[in-house]
């Protein structure tokens, strides 16, 4: 895998973001995705069925649909109407339905039924965009990822380590700045820290590990 491309940081910069990742493994030393899957298969179909919905309503759902379906000759058996039934609770069902039936044909038929593990395959299935593949790539440890959601792009934000504005361009100056040894792990870390800590509305500065290297700390407060 091609390195990411790294920014030039002063020393100072350079040895407050590497302290931010510090604390953040040495609170949390191997986070992983809130959803619940069994295999890569499982992994792409939560994932996908997460975009505007919460972790928690995703699982519930997912927690009846996998007890039926977790492969792709499975889930095509119970096909959309079979599927609607069990994701009617998750926002875009409809089209989410019709995405899952979807790529598991083209799992099943070009794939040998193997859920293909690569960018370009994974960002070719249907209902799968370039933050689905981030999140399924990082989380099997195949690629390092940032993938930017909402709570990725306030924190980076906030803690200054990107002010771009489009999650792409966010992405790409993670990608540049975070130290290598911290990427894979990273998108969890600021996932967790904006969704717990770092919060859209009240951010609770008072509480937060890593306040003494924030620049927004005392602007919100
Ligand atoms: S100090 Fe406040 S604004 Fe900065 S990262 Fe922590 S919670 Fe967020």
């Amino acid at each position: 895998m091609k390195a990411p491309a790294r920014k030039r940081l002063s020393p100072k910069e350079r040895a407050r973001i590497a302290e931010l990742f510090e604390r953040f493994s040495a609170a949390t030393a191997d986070p992983r995705t809130e959803l619940v899957f069994d295999n890569p298969f499982t992994l792409v179909v939560a994932v996908a069925l997460s975009a505007q919905a919460t972790d928690v309503q995703v699982n519930k759902a997912t927690a009846r649909l996998f007890a039926v379906a977790d492969t792709p000759e499975k889930m095509l058996a119970l096909g959309e109407e079979g599927l609607i039934p069990l994701i009617a609770s998750i926002g875009l069902f409809r089209t989410k339905a019709k995405n899952v039936i979807a790529l598991s044909r083209i799992i099943l038929e070009q794939h040998g039924g193997q859920t293909p593990l690569t960018r370009d395959a994974l960002q070719a299935l249907p209902g799968v965009g370039r933050k689905t593949a981030s999140v399924v790539l990082n989380e099997l440890d195949i690629e390092p990822a940032v993938a930017v959601d909402t709570h990725v792009f306030r924190v980076s934000h906030r803690l200054k380590l990107s002010l771009a504005g489009t999650p792409d361009r966010v992405e790409a100056e993670l990608m540049a700045v975070i130290p290598q040894p911290w990427l894979t792990r990273a998108h969890h870390w600021l996932i967790l820290h904006g969704r717990y800590v770092c919060t859209a509305r009240k951010p609770r500065c008072m509480d937060c590990p890593v306040g003494d290297l924030c620049p927004s700390r005392e602007g919100i407060a």
